[in-house]
């Protein structure tokens, strides 16, 4: 079974090729127009989707060393995300579908999110929990198999990916800013600065009221000097990395109490966070949890992921008509 699997529902382009369940190649386009605006213009991320989709399609082919016409299936992203995007990548997998005469897959990007997990040894067991923290949602996932999955608790506002860019745009930092406070926190004491964490019913979450405090706080300090924010950055982002954090890990805890589950992944591109990471491995020492994270480049958005659920969607022959459309927003 060879799968050509295209993801398009953002700023990045991604394609590649899944050979019997083994990732052959995952190639992505990253479009660098969107910094100086301070976030992704889905105007722009449209018209760069459609200057890109066609080299990297042609990248993720010859890097697998599969043809064209050796396809099985094609396979791309078709919700949630911005609707211009997801159109180019539907639009271009339809067109392939039809003129190679194979099976169209339609993809959830926050199930392949959570399906990145699969991607290499070890994986986790069924039924096992994901807390997928991307740039749109912070899900705790429940995953009973790899197309059986449900939601059991999200954010009621921003999401955590949106928690750090936020932050890091309150510090003047460039977008997206999750990395850079990632990068500051390494230097920094997580101990220095005190964050309450909000009390929220059941497995959700909310990082609106985190940032208003992290606002008035810095707003505060700066008052009283000037160069607050230059002099304490690596102890402020530590310790906004470590609530964020926190508030996350905190949340899988109740989660793993209520289900008796305790094989524990995660997902999404906050879990790129080098914090997150290495509480994952903490908590999992403590809570005698079994802890996935997927390789790096399958953290943040990629065709990999698309590839790996369209692979288990062809073995359940789960296909969509030509007449297919993608959507902005939608439930799995
Ligand atoms: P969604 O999947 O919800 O549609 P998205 O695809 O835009 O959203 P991803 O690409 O999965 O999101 O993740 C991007 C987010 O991850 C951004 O908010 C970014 O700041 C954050 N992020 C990436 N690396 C790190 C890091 N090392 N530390 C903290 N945040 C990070
Ligand atoms: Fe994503």
């Amino acid at each position: 079974v060879r799968i050509l699997a295209i993801e398009s529902s953002c700023d990045d382009t991604g394609a590649a090729v899944i050979v019997d369940g083994k990732i052959l190649s995952n190639h992505i386009a990253n479009q660098s127009i969107h910094e100086q605006y301070g976030g992704v213009v889905p105007e722009l991320a449209s018209r760069a989707h459609q200057e890109n989709i066609v080299p990297v399609v042609d990248i993720a082919l010859q890097t697998a060393g599969v043809k064209r016409e050796e396809l099985s299936a094609i396979a791309f992203t078709q919700s949630p995300g911005l609707i211009g995007s997801l159109l180019v990548g539907s639009c271009f997998a339809k067109s392939m579908a039809m003129a190679l005469d194979i099976p169209l897959i339609g993809v959830h990007h926050m199930q392949a999110h959570v399906l990145a997990n699969f991607i290499d040894d070890p994986k986790p067991d069924f039924p096992f929990l994901c807390l997928t923290v991307s740039g749109g949602h912070t899900q705790i996932v429940l995953c009973e198999s790899p197309l059986q999955m449900r939601v059991i608790g999200a954010t009621l506002d921003d999401a955590a990916g949106e928690a750090f860019d936020k932050s890091a745009k309150i510090l003047g930092l460039p977008y997206p800013g999750g990395p850079l406070i990632d990068k500051y926190a390494q230097s920094g004491d997580g101990n220095r600065f005190k964050f309450t964490e909000p009390r929220i019913p059941e497995l959700n979450f909310s990082f609106s009221g985190l940032k208003t405090a992290i606002l008035y706080f810095l707003q505060e300090n700066q008052q009283k000097d000037p160069d607050f924010i230059a002099k304490n950055l690596p102890d402020i982002c530590a310790s906004i990395q470590q609530r964020i954090v926190s508030i996350l890990m905190n949340k899988m805890v109740k989660a793993s109490q209520e289900t008796g589950i305790r094989d524990i992944a995660i997902a999404g591109g906050v879990s790129a966070n080098s914090g997150l990471r290495k509480a994952l491995a903490e908590y999992g020492t403590k809570h005698h949890w079994r802890t996935f994270i997927p390789k790096f480049e399958y953290c943040t958005d990629n065709a990999g992921m698309i590839a790996m659920t369209a692979y288990y969607k062809y073995l359940a022959g789960d296909f969509v008509s030509l007449d297919v459309v993608p959507t902005a927003r939608a439930a799995f």
